[in-house]
């Protein structure tokens, strides 16, 4: 593939890694190689692609650019950010235990305490930012350690080398689940993590139309179980979807350079608007996590969270239903601007008194800002706010 090392820029990455010209013909973008096998030559006399749930070309060029963006040696694509979970979880054995942390996305709670859990896996929640309740849940069966940061919807900060550092005289190998940041803004394997996983339907693919997940390491023999098991359960993407993903890919550095400018001048504004009490931002010094963020993220990223001064179920709700330009909707990282209501939609399931511990209150409201003007992106959540109290 192509030769791009970690040397070259986060930038130079995102438009060249992994993507060479087509050996038959030169065409500079890669093919969307839409077959499901391939003719042999003679029996097992092949050029390296024998049936498509095994290898496809246009899914190879997209896991080389994806081991390159998070300084790997390995990718892997698969046809969710839970599907690459799933693959992760199926490398334990019964009577092992994963800690996590206690501000997790749903789905993965989800899948981790409905599926798991069920094959004898043990699942812990600590707060990851106190490294002693992490030791103190950490033993001999300990395999995984499940880090995600910044989190949803509270933009909380875990210092991963920290993380890394608490757990190296242990069996646990650390992954983290790098959605929120992208490989622009964190890269978890320089920070001494063993694995990253991304929802590639986010920032990866940006534009709101795959839903694709992925996983990076250096560690040869884990990679090597993963494959084994990509293929043996078959949980991969079409060659159409990593089509989209490797053009996606090509502007990802200038959409989060936009995400983290739009997303900064909103969470300024919003700090210093009479109706909201407070904007979740790890790039405000007052954020418990913003020393850390600052030291292990590149940005603060396009994910802004506010609770509103009257912390109000009714007024959120109308918020949430005069913007214009943000849309509601569930999911995030895309170009166009979208906003949500915790409460009521990413955590519903999560019971009040717990949600709340966490400060996902009936007045939160959570942004995923996009690429638009941000003057734009401002003036409509302002008339929201001033209709929503009017
Ligand atoms: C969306 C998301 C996932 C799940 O990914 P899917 O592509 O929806 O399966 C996992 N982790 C985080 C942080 C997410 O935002």
């Amino acid at each position: 593939m192509s030769d791009m090392s970690p040397h070259h820029g986060r930038g130079t990455l995102a438009v060249h890694a992994g993507v060479e010209p087509d050996p038959t013909t030169g065409a500079i973008m890669t093919p969307v190689y839409l077959t499901s096998t391939y003719v042999q030559d003679g029996v097992g006399n092949h050029k390296g692609f024998e049936y498509s749930r095994t290898h496809n070309p246009t899914r190879s060029a997209l896991e080389a650019a994806f081991a390159a963006l998070e300084h790997g040696s390995h990718g892997l694509a698969f046809a969710s950010g839970l599907a690459a979970m799933d693959t992760v979880l199926k490398t334990l054995q019964p009577g092992d235990e994963v800690i996590s942390t206690n501000d997790l996305y749903g789905g993965s709670y989800r899948l981790f305490t409905t599926v798991f859990a069920h094959y004898g896996i043990t699942f812990h929640f600590v707060d990851l930012g106190d490294l002693e309740s992490l030791k103190a849940k950490l033993n001999e069966h300990t395999r995984l350690i499940w880090v995600e940061t910044p989190t949803n919807p509270m933009m909380q900060i875990t210092d991963i080398s920290a993380v890394a550092e608490a757990v190296k005289e242990a069996e646990a190998r650390v992954v983290v689940d790098n959605t929120f940041a992208s490989p622009m803004l964190q890269n978890p394997l320089d920070l001494g993590a063993d694995m990253v996983m991304h929802s590639v339907t986010k920032y990866l693919g940006g534009h709101s139309d795959v839903v694709m997940g992925c996983l990076m390491t250096s560690d040869d023999a884990w990679e090597e179980e993963l494959r084994t098991l990509q293929n043996s359960c078959g949980a991969v993407p079409g060659p159409m979807d990593c089509f989209l993903v490797l053009r996606g890919l090509k502007t990802l550095h200038l959409r989060m350079q936009r995400h983290c400018e739009n997303g900064e001048a909103i969470a300024h504004h919003l700090a210093q608007h009479p109706a909201v009490a407070k904007v979740h931002w790890p790039g405000f010094e007052t954020h418990p996590g913003h020393q850390v963020a600052a030291r292990q993220m590149h940005g603060f990223g396009g994910m802004v969270a506010f609770t509103l001064a009257d912390d109000n179920l009714d007024t959120a709700k109308a918020v949430v239903a005069k913007t214009n330009l943000f849309t509601l909707a569930e999911s995030l990282g895309g170009v166009e601007s979208l906003i949500g209501h915790p409460a009521t939609m990413t955590h519903a399931s999560i019971p009040k008194e717990v949600r709340e511990k966490t400060g996902v209150t009936d007045g939160l409201i959570r942004l995923s800002v996009g690429i638009e003007d941000v003057q734009d992106l401002i003036a409509d959540l302002d008339q929201a706010l001033a209709q929503a109290h009017g």
